[in-house]
């Protein structure tokens, strides 16, 4: 099971690093590396079409260089296409230009993209020719070509498609002729291994990316450019946010105090959020026994994505003499040595389920609402490590709401309307909810055996979505295993697309660890469970953060909100500037002062590289106007202010929490 799939809600899946805004739509249904279905190919947007086909052609400029290159999968991806190409000679960007004049002529040719049925025994003997992906007859069979034919299942029909004097073997579809393909570029290599899996051979994954337009091309490249500078890794370097360090392990970051601030600010905006919402905060250990994750069900089907076990010797002893742990599952005999498992926690949701089981329930407590910035761990392979995107350890926006069926509706409402004001207040315009439903025909397979929650809480959640006017759709099949679930994808002003974490409906875990409340008629009943994360975890959002604010933050989330910068070093003018700084900083403000030697130029040089927001700028006369002079980081001078004036602005604007 991937992290993606996950038992709670994980912000986790990382899947496309950009996305052109206008490609929103396109973009909900990603390719992914397997074979698609031939209705699904059928379903091929014409983009997707014209970048799978320049994939071809990719291919065919490859083996006019290379003519002993041998070719696995080359599917259309989010933002262009990519073909893997196993080959000696080690393809690099330098190769680029050569391998773009092939693929030139061969658009110019204009070859028509021709498809030929053909029977399977037929395809194979092409394939042993090396004729598969290929220009002509070779010494060398085309293996990975042999061995997808040997997967395409007994009822499928097999084609092949031709431009000019290639074949490959595809089920399409294309465009018309190559000359159809507007306008390319190659862009990377990566190394990728066959089928994604790592025992078999390593090949060259050659991306690309294709449009209709060469305007649409440049239009693309402009924005990955803008969005190379927002990146947040380079960022959060320059601005001193965070670090990652090789003693310390990958994936593993550790914020540094201006990016500590953001996330102290985002903790402050959570529990002010939650608590005027009813929420009651708790606090958790970072590890827990086995057994508290077998009685989940994260083990042993999430084990994968947990660290693996510690295992501690003599501890079951003492605690056999508690009648609470005697008989634990997790605790084994080896060598007349007796060691119990401990597990880095994955996910907070079963140490909040043993705080609502630790005392007896009413439903007068319900619903009971239990927060938690919880710290998390999860094993990420190394390979999918990105930044503060995908990381080993995360501290969650979690929290697990518990409650009647009757007040399913309100609570559900509730988070939504909780999501839709932090969105707004975090200015991300561009979201979609996708409503992930079960399919009654896998229930008690894929999906827990509940016929009627299913239906009431697919129904009620509809309702809610409907009445709320979000932008939703509907996405059968994908709910989790025990209740529907609703995730948020939203995009950066730079496109880049962003799962929040899931707002999950939960009836299976209520039921594993025996939660139970009585009711108005005095009868022991099993609440319904509410898994939500909106600002998902403090290393995925910051690092959205960065990339949508272009690291200019706005003053309330600023890492330093006011630098004091003063024109000369006189005692007067530093004593002012002190009064100044100690007034700031009594309120709370982060602010600091240059008593450098600098002439001021080199002084506002500086703040401004920092992305400090606001300077005050002090000289001779400001003191004696008893005033500041106020710069904004991206807005210049705003000119002198009475001194009050300018901190009770500064103050209104944290307060407030302005954009
Ligand atoms: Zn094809
Ligand atoms: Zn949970």
């Amino acid at each position: 099971m991937s992290v993606s799939n996950s038992l709670c809600p994980s912000g986790a899946s990382w899947l496309i690093p950009f996305v052109i805004p206008s490609e929103v739509e396109e973009s909900l249904d990603p390719m992914p590396d397997e074979r698609k279905t031939l209705e699904e190919r059928t379903q091929m947007t014409d983009l997707e079409r014209l970048r799978h086909s320049a994939s071809h052609v990719l291919a065919t400029a490859i083996l006019k260089i290379w003519p002993e290159a041998q070719f696995a999968a080359g599917p259309p991806v989010e933002n262009g296409f990519y073909y893997d190409v196993d080959l000696p000679h080690r393809i690099s960007p330098d190769d680029f230009e050569k391998i773009e004049a092939e693929m030139k002529n061969e658009i110019k040719a204009n070859h028509p993209f021709e498809k030929i049925e053909v029977s399977r025994d037929e395809a194979l003997e092409l394939g042993k020719l090396g004729r598969l992906a290929g220009l002509g007859e070779r010494a060398e069979p085309s293996k990975y070509k042999l061995d997808i034919i040997e997967n395409i299942p007994a009822d499928e029909k097999i084609s092949l498609y031709r431009n000019g004097d290639f074949i490959d073997l595809c089920a399409g579809p294309h465009v018309m002729r190559t000359g159809n393909i507007g306008a390319f570029k190659l862009t990377t290599v990566a190394s990728a291994y066959y089928k994604g899996d790592e025992k078999n051979p390593q090949l060259q994954r050659v991306y690309g990316t294709a449009f209709k337009t060469k305007k649409e091309l440049d239009n693309y490249f402009a924005m990955l450019e803008e969005a190379k500078k927002r990146d947040h890794r380079k960022l959060g370097r320059e601005l001193e946010l965070f670090v990652f360090d090789d003693d310390v392990g990958p994936g593993l970051p550790m914020f540094l105090p201006r990016g500590a601030v953001i996330a102290e600010e985002l903790e402050k905006l959570a529990k002010e959020t939650e608590f005027a919402a009813g929420y009651q905060r708790v606090r958790t250990p970072h590890i827990a026994r086995e057994s508290l994750y077998k009685k989940s069900g994260h083990l042993p089907y999430y084990a994968e994505s947990m660290f693996p076990p510690m295992e501690l010797a003599g501890d079951v002893e003492s605690l056999n003499r508690d009648p609470l742990h005697r008989g634990a599952s997790d605790s084994t005999i080896h060598d007349s040595r007796i060691t119990t498992k401990y597990y880095l926690k994955a996910m907070n949701c079963p140490h909040h389920h043993k705080l609502f089981a630790s005392v007896p329930r009413s439903y007068r407590d319900l619903p009971l609402r239990l927060a938690e910035y919880g710290t998390c761990y999860r094993y990420e392979k190394s390979g999918e490590l990105f930044g503060l995107m995908r990381v080993r350890s995360l501290q969650m926006n979690d929290a697990h709401l518990y409650m009647t069926p009757e007040q399913f509706e309100a609570e559900f409402n509730a988070v939504n309307e909780m999501y839709l004001n932090y969105f707004k207040l975090f200015g991300i315009d561009k979201y979609l909810m996708r409503f992930s439903t079960h399919d009654p025909a896998k229930l008690g397979q894929k999906f827990v055996d509940e016929p009627e929650l299913w239906k009431k809480t697919e129904e009620m959640t509809r309702n809610v979505l409907k009445n709320s006017g979000i932008n939703y759709v509907e996405v059968p099949n994908e709910a989790a295993f025990y209740g529907p679930k609703i995730d948020v994808q939203a995009w950066s002003v730079i496109g880049r697309e962003f799962s929040i974490a899931t707002n999950q409906v939960d009836f299976a875990q209520p039921r594993n660890f025996d939660l139970r409340y009585k009711d108005r008629d005095n009868v022991d009943k099993i609440p319904i469970c509410i898994h939500r994360a909106p600002l998902g975890t403090h290393e995925r959002f910051i690092g959205f953060l960065i990339e949508h604010y272009a690291g200019n933050f706005p003053l309330w989330l600023s890492p330093e909100q006011v630098r004091i910068l003063t024109i000369g070093d006189e005692p007067k003018l530093m004593d002012y500037a002190r009064s100044i700084l100690n007034e700031l900083r009594a309120h709370q403000v982060r602010a600091e002062i240059d008593d450098s030697t600098d002439k001021i130029n080199g002084k506002i040089q500086r703040a401004e590289q920092m992305k400090v927001h606001s300077m005050f700028v002090i000289g001779k006369r400001d003191m004696e106007a008893n005033a500041v002079s106020v710069r904004v980081h991206g807005k210049g001078n705003l000119g002198a202010k009475p001194r009050a004036e300018a901190i009770a602005e500064i103050l209104l604007s944290i307060k407030e929490r302005r954009p």
